[in-house]
């Protein structure tokens, strides 16, 4: 391709909407174009890219025996009443009416589909396992669409669906996806890890997620130093550490405090010349199950998911004012868990607590030296806390750390939550009607484009590796006003195009100055800098995107190096 032919329109200017690297790259670089707020278009360097992940990941795909089909965009309501989700999938749902007033929605996912598709199609045991995937636009109205392609609105993912008779078979189809999943993020260049996840709104028993690690992912992941314990903060857990306290001092008298107007944990802890570590928050939830609360010590904070996961129920929100008078009698900022009629879940975090700060159900006051069980009785403790850098393993002695990350991919096994609200059964080998049980794995195609770039650029632009570069070659002639430049420049265009490189050849009449600037700021991998200083003694300069080394090289010799390191990079 030529560059004067080429729509690659770049930018000299950072673009003011983008908050993050490869958002501002992308946009800079001529890669996508917004239309609306997280609706974008690909241009052809852009598209070029996306294709790339595409190919990697279908071919990964095929490998582990799933098969491609592609699926509507748009989905009848009936599937998604019948599937519970036309309720409880909330605002991200875009839905329209048909001219027949007939409910319809973009698809965000497909599990309703395939599932419809499968039990119509799919009978016998025989035909299990199969295992279908698409690469195909998805539709979520993101409440915050932001970062580019990153988090939009309309994005291009691969989702694919396994089906098999037993648990045992679904979690050997899982692991396979789990395998292809590695390869796909290893071939893309990928710093990554798989963490275990939350299941949220597409539900099911278990799930990993695959993060890309990047200081500005939107997720934080949680791993251990010592082991290979790794999690999605939202998920992680923690170590249970030892109950008994040695140093314990014996419990005081129970002791009421005037605290006006103090109602955070620093107000109290001021006033009350204590660290938070001697207090115990209570906070007050609302679930479909009536109110609770929830006991953590003063210097963490309650995990709203862990929480919600440990009560088993569906919805779960911080209680508002007006609840909290009718829980505790008190205003907000000084719930405790003395004289309370709902059921207290406490944090494993206050179990070797004694003679501890705690709110006074009522207004300004609070209560000092609270024990349990003398005091309150928890219902249970649990684990059901955020993690911390420095908690322990709860897979071995190590200890946690936290760091940002960008969900690229994302596996689930659904087990049968979709076979059963849609009904689909096989025959198995008795001739007895028996469930599906699922798994579904995701892949965000333009995520995972914009995460490498988040870890491969410098202050120039994008690094592209060669698997995903739009371009594998840039030839830079400087100067094309001179035919031998021109000339020599087109030769080897034609000869690494012959050879089935992809070369994109910078004919612009610019200077040479704006050249190096674009190729830099777009990224491609080889650079062939052809001058007419280097022609008078037969040679060209031959730079790699990621290196500062420049080589010079004799015309002949410039083919056979190129296609040497890119059969080098790509193992081909
Ligand atoms: P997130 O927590 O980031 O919203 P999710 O859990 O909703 O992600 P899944 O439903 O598991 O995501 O979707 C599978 C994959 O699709 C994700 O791992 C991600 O790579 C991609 N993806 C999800 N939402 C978006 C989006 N708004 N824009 C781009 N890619 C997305
Ligand atoms: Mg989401």
């Amino acid at each position: 391709m030529h560059f004067s032919k080429i729509l690659l329109p770049t930018l000299r200017e950072d673009p003011s909407e983008a908050e993050v690297i490869s958002h501002r790259l992308m946009l800079r670089g001529g890669m996508i174009r917004k239309l609306a707020s997280g609706i974008y278009s690909y241009l052809p360097l852009g598209l070029r890219s996306i294709r790339k992940v595409e190919g990697i990941v279908r071919q990964e795909m095929n490998r582990a025996g799933a098969q491609e089909i592609v699926m509507p965009v748009v989905q009848p309501a009936e599937l998604w009443q019948q599937s519970g989700r036309w309720n409880f999938y909330g605002k991200e749902l875009l839905r329209f009416k048909d001219r027949g007033a007939r409910d319809f929605c973009l698809g965000p996912t497909h599990e309703e589909v395939i599932t419809d598709l499968v039990k119509r199609e799919v009978k016998s045991y025989k035909q299990l396992p199969i295992n279908l995937y698409q690469i195909q636009t998805k539709f979520r109205d993101e409440i915050r669409p932001r970062f580019g392609l990153m988090r939009a609105r309309e994005f291009i993912m691969k989702d694919a669906y396994s089906f098999d008779v037993n648990n045992e078979a679904a979690e050997k189809s899982y692991q396979c996806m789990h395998e292809a999943y590695c390869r796909i993020f290893e071939r893309c260049g990928l710093q990554f890890r798989a963490v275990e996840a939350d299941t949220g709104s597409i539900g099911g028993s278990f799930s990993h997620e695959f993060m890309v690690l990047a200081d500005t992912g939107e997720d934080l992941l949680v791993s251990c130093g010592s082991c290979n314990y790794a999690a999605n903060l939202e998920k992680a857990e923690i170590r249970r550490s030892k109950t008994n306290n040695p140093e314990k001092a014996g419990e005081k008298a129970l002791e009421k405090v005037a605290t006006p107007k103090m109602r955070t944990v620093e107000e109290v802890c001021e006033f009350m010349q204590i660290k938070p570590g001697n207090l115990v928050k209570t906070l007050i939830f609302e679930t479909e199950n009536g109110p609770m609360a929830a006991l953590v010590r003063g210097d963490c904070e309650i995990n709203e998911i862990k929480l919600k996961n440990f009560l088993k129920v569906e919805t779960l929100g911080l209680a508002d004012d007006q609840l909290i008078e009718k829980v505790t009698h008190a205003p907000m900022g000084f719930s405790g868990p003395i004289n309370l009629s709902v059921p207290i879940i406490a944090d494993h975090s206050i179990e070797s607590m004694e003679n501890f700060v705690t709110g006074g159900n009522e207004q300004d006051a609070h209560f000092r030296n609270t024990n349990f069980p003398r005091d309150f009785q928890p219902k249970h403790f649990a684990d059901i806390r955020v993690a911390k850098e420095g908690d322990g393993c709860p897979r071995c002695r190590g200890e946690l750390k936290i760091s940002r990350g960008i969900e690229v991919g994302h596996i689930f096994k659904l087990g049968t939550k979709y076979s059963k609200s849609l009904g689909a059964y096989y025959l198995d080998e008795h001739g007895k009607e028996r469930l599906m049980v699922m798994g579904c794995y995701g892949i965000g195609i333009g995520r995972t484009l914009a995460a490498a770039i988040e870890q491969n650029h410098d202050s120039n632009g994008i690094i592209f590796s060669l698997p995903l570069a739009p371009f594998q070659v840039l030839i830079l002639p400087t100067n094309i006003g001179q035919e031998n430049v021109v000339r020599v420049a087109e030769e080897i265009y034609s000869g690494l195009r012959a050879r089935g490189i992809e070369v994109l050849l910078d004919d612009r009449k610019e200077s040479a100055g704006i050249k190096f600037k674009d190729g830099d700021l777009i990224g491609i991998p080889i650079r062939i800098t052809i001058g007419p200083k280097g022609l008078m003694e037969g040679l060209v300069e031959i730079k790699k995107r990621n290196e500062t080394q420049k080589y010079s090289v004799k015309v002949e010799e410039v083919l056979g190096r190129v296609g040497e390191i890119i059969e080098k990079e790509l193992g081909a």
